[in-house]
């Protein structure tokens, strides 16, 4: 794949986005006074709640600091954020995301240690994803202002206490230990936007006065990946041979080659945005988990069997709010467990298997990673439609309804599903080699993946 390389720089197809590059990083001060801006908004809004009580009956989003937190958090920006990986890439890594800035602050009066092993393994970002979504339901992060303080403060601290012990101004956290840094990394990839690397102009350009630092440590030499990439805008210009330019939306993913796919990506990918994001946003809707539950439970008080019946649990293991009548048992907390893990292990292994298949019949080598990053569209639209499931109830809490809202679910879940259908179509299309029955037959398998991955959603908005 040579994403970078497809035409020169000296006719850019978007000369504003160039001059929009360039801006950026002569205007670094202006970017920097944002970040410490949103810093201070996010500490002020992550902290004061957890220590408010929780709000009156009645009170709404404009009068209370809980709910408007919440909302903040919760309703616009992580759905947003998301949203906008797909559209703009990691714009909000490089420009605005509090953790990634105080992260690399905190690196440049700290130890400066090199970045050690262990600290690069590949599945960080699979399993920081995994343990965070999970953890995140348990407490129900999402409704209880403590629980925020927990998840999203912890990973804060850890971003601080990473950055002061590695690297010398750079941002070691996001760039292996994140839990979202791989989720927008995959999403960016799709992005019509990226810092685009001429490998040509950077040959012929002499060695430059000043070096540049790019906190994620992107390799810009080779850069032809949006995925590291933080769109800070600071090596715009570089060598004469680095600018902001636009693609084709999922052009970098339609053009993927062998050496190009990761394991541990399309295992976050596939297990992680599609088959544990199913779990989480679907137990607390599924009439299965609660038939299940009710099942257990009248099993265990059968058979005197009360322990895993018992709530007197700490808030930061599982929800705990009597004032609130919300409080989770033993069983609720197993039973949140096995759900998540039966749709990740289902949904993630059904996708998986058909994957495989359709690599088998292309016959290229590592096929099925390839036609993994076909999925992006549809779990990036997914992971929007589950997020922006509390916008829509908090909204609905103040009265605003959303206008025509399964008309509008059906419409993003389709355009997902056509965006992933077209890159697999364009992949399987470019597998040379394989005859055109191969190339038919691996289509139909890999259609059946993305319908294992479409169905959950459709059987949660439109059937339950
Ligand atoms: S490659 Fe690095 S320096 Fe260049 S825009 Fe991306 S994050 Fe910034």
């Amino acid at each position: 794949m040579s994403a970078c390389a497809s035409s020169p720089l000296s006719a850019p197809r978007a000369p504003w986005l160039a001059r929009l590059g360039e801006a950026m990083r002569r205007h670094r001060g202006v970017i920097i006074g944002l970040q410490w801006a949103v810093l201070v908004a996010y500490l002020v809004l992550v902290v004061t709640p957890a220590f408010l009580p929780l709000p009156a009956a009645g009170a709404h989003l404009w009068d209370d600091l809980t709910l408007f937190a919440q909302f903040a958090f919760w309703g616009i920006w992580w759905p947003f954020v998301l949203l906008s990986m797909l559209f703009m890439g990691r714009v909000w890594c490089g420009v605005l995301c509090p953790e990634g800035f105080i992260s690399e602050q905190a690196s440049r009066v700290g130890l400066g240690r090199p970045v050690p092993r262990w600290l690069k393994w590949g599945g960080w970002p699979f399993v920081a994803f995994i343990a965070t979504t999970v953890y995140g339901q348990l407490v129900s992060v999402y409704e209880y202002a403590q629980a925020a303080l927990v998840v999203l403060g912890g990973s804060t601290v850890a971003a601080i206490a990473v950055g002061l012990v590695y690297g010398r101004g750079k941002r070691v956290w996001c760039r292996h230990l994140c839990p979202v840094s791989g989720v927008f990394g995959l999403l960016a990839r799709f992005a019509p936007v990226h810092f685009r690397t001429d490998r040509a102009r950077w040959e012929a350009a002499g060695a430059p006065a000043v070096p540049v630092n790019c906190a994620p440590l992107v390799d810009l030499r080779r850069m032809e990946s949006a995925a590291p990439c933080h769109m800070c805008g600071r090596c715009s210009g570089h060598r004469d041979a680095i600018q902001l330019s636009t693609r084709a939306p999922g052009a970098e993913l339609a053009r993927l080659d062998a050496d190009d796919v990761d394991r541990w990506e399309v295992r976050l990918l596939v297990f992680g945005l599609i088959g544990t994001a199913i779990g989480a946003f679907q137990w607390s809707a599924s009439p299965w988990f609660v038939r299940a539950k009710l099942a257990l439970a009248e099993w265990l008080i059968e058979r005197d069997h009360f322990a895993l019946l018992g709530d007197d649990i700490p808030w930061w293991l599982l929800t705990h709010y009597p004032q609130a009548n919300d409080v989770f048992t033993w069983l609720d907390g197993l039973m949140i467990l096995a759900y998540i893990g039966t749709a990740a292990v289902v949904v993630g292994g059904w996708v998986s298997l058909w994957l495989q298949l359709a690599g088998r019949l292309l016959g290229t080598p590592r096929a099925h990673l390839r036609l993994a990053y076909a999925l992006v569209p549809l779990a990036g639209i997914g992971l929007f439609l589950g997020l922006s499931g509390l916008t829509v109830t908090l909204l609905g809490a103040e009265g605003v309804a959303i206008p025509q809202l399964a008309l509008v679910r059906a419409a993003l879940l389709a355009l997902g599903t056509a965006g992933s259908l077209w890159l697999l179509a364009t992949l399987v299309g470019n597998s040379a080699g394989a005859t055109r029955a191969a190339r038919l037959a691996a289509m139909g398998a890999a259609t059946i993946a993305v319908a294992g991955a479409v169905l959950p959603w459709v059987v949660m908005y439109f059937v339950w």
